[in-house]
């Protein structure tokens, strides 16, 4: 089941090309501004089993900026400065019980996450968040090919991690929601549209969800390719 996300088709890339594929702890960055923030924690809780509220506490409130860098590294997904961590039962939402295979996540964003830290420790956590990652590992920037964008981003569900868009202006030649495999999926796409063109795109988005996006990658572009007798 997906949930709610706003503001997920309104944000723009963040990153360059040169991140590493394993998060580093103490990467430096833009500083978070707290002018005009009078609201105070408000974070949402959501579960796998349809439960959800939301909360003026949450798992990083009053932790030591070394465990908050540790949990955001390791995070359930990090994207443009929006922060998804998993929380253990005692977090479950609502007043229901919660059952062996509940997933409780709760989404936060940066000023949330950097809620009582110093400036210069707030600067290194916003950092981390800025930096789009899945279970510990970097998701690539996106990629324009002249009017056309491919991007990966985590896919707030609670049964995929990412989702693939590739948009040519306007039109959706690909939306695929799926586990991650690695920052070769999106160079593969990019690399089958260069080849083959937008045709070969939208045909691997209807197979996919069959064959996984590597085999049906590797099908059109191979179907393509004429064979040298
Ligand atoms: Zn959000
Ligand atoms: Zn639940």
């Amino acid at each position: 089941m997906a949930r709610s996300h706003a503001e997920q088709e309104e944000r723009g890339p963040s990153g360059d090309s040169r991140r590493p594929d394993r998060l580093v702890l103490g990467a430096s960055g833009a500083c978070v501004s707290v002018v005009g923030r009078t609201l105070g924690v408000m974070v949402t809780i959501s579960c796998s089993c349809g439960a959800a509220a939301t909360s003026r506490t949450h798992p990083l409130r009053g932790m030591p900026i070394e465990e908050r860098m540790e949990l955001v590294r390791t995070a359930y997904s990090a994207y443009d400065g929006f922060l998804t961590l998993e929380a253990d039962a005692s977090w479950h939402p609502g007043s229901s019980e919660p059952d062996p295979g509940c997933v409780v996540l709760v989404d936060m964003d940066a000023l949330d996450a950097c809620e009582g830290l110093a400036d210069d420790e707030r600067r290194g956590l916003s950092a981390l968040l800025g930096i789009a990652h899945v279970h510990g590992r970097v998701l690539p920037p996106p990629v324009e090919i002249g009017t056309v964008r491919f991007r990966v981003s985590p896919s707030f569900g609670f049964d995929a991690e990412v989702v693939y868009v590739v948009h040519d202006g306007p039109q959706t030649l690909l939306e695929l929601t799926c586990a991650y495999g690695g920052r070769g999926e999106l160079a593969s796409l990019v690399a089958l549209y260069s080849e083959h063109g937008p045709a070969a795109v939208v045909q691997v988005d209807g197979l996919a969800p069959r064959l996984g996006l590597a085999a049906a990658v590797a099908g059109v572009s191979r179907a393509r390719t004429p064979s040298v007798a």
